[in-house]
């Protein structure tokens, strides 16, 4: 599997070198999308890590330019984590869209859902693995669903909903919520968070952290949901709980 990489940051383009390798991906690393670009056209490769923030051109650029041109799958890997930036991200063509802080194992298994989703060639099962929920307090666990008073976290469809309805959450807000609603209450540490659901090889700002909580309270409706404890992290607050 031939990976192109297209990423100024030495320090990020390192860190992903060998777990992907690992994986078995075939890395060529560019750090300009126009030399990238280049290379591209003389070989194609089976799948594209595409850094928007590029010191030669803009990185959409590079995506409409590689989609002029070719089918490859491309996943866009950013520090931008607004929703504008995020649809036309897609809008431009890319298969799959990742905001920075993230994590090797999650990268590895969103480029094997690409190449599953874009039928290249097979590659092997990833190795994702989710944690056995504690129970406690108001929270109801059969095993593929948490229930927090009004809301419901379904592992099994990845969808949750509150009174029925259901939250339109990017796949980072799940599985933060994911983890929190586990043991409503309880205090889990920024890096806990950080290494549970970006993975410990997580690289860039902790306040990735905080605009994903901002984002969940936003569609929770209420921020009540989820009380930050300073200096400390994030406990999720069942409605049953908040004051009166
Ligand atoms: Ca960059």
């Amino acid at each position: 599997m031939d990976l192109l990489l297209i990423e100024d940051d030495d320090a990020i383009a390192a860190s992903l070198h060998e777990p992907l390798t690992r994986a078995g991906f075939v890395v060529n690393r560019f750090d300009r999308g126009a030399a990238a670009l280049e290379q591209l056209r003389d070989a194609p490769v089976d799948v594209v890590l595409l850094d928007l923030g590029l010191p030669d051109m803009d990185g959409y650029d590079v995506c409409r330019q590689i989609r002029a041109t070719s089918n490859v799958p491309v996943i866009v890997v950013t520090a931008r984590s607004d929703e504008f930036d995020r649809v036309l991200g897609l809008e431009l063509g890319a298969d799959d869209y990742m905001v920075k802080p993230l994590g090797a194992r999650e990268l590895i298994a969103r480029i094997r859902a690409v190449l599953r989703r874009t039928g290249s060639p097979s590659t092997p099962a990833d190795g994702r693995t989710t944690g056995s929920p504690a129970t406690g307090g108001s929270v109801t666990d059969d095993g593929t669903a948490i229930t927090v008073g009004p809301l419901t976290i379904d592992h099994r469809t990845h969808r949750a909903t509150l009174d029925g309805e259901s939250l339109a959450l990017t796949p980072k807000e799940f599985d933060l919520l994911g983890y929190l609603a586990e043991d409503p209450g309880a205090v889990r540490t920024r890096t806990d968070i950080i290494e549970r659901v970006w993975d410990a090889n997580w690289f860039g700002p902790t306040k990735t952290l905080d605009a994903h909580v901002a984002g969940i309270r936003r569609k929770l409706g209420d921020r009540q949901w989820i009380e930050a404890v300073r200096g400390v992290g994030f406990r999720l607050v069942a409605p049953s709980e908040w004051p009166a």
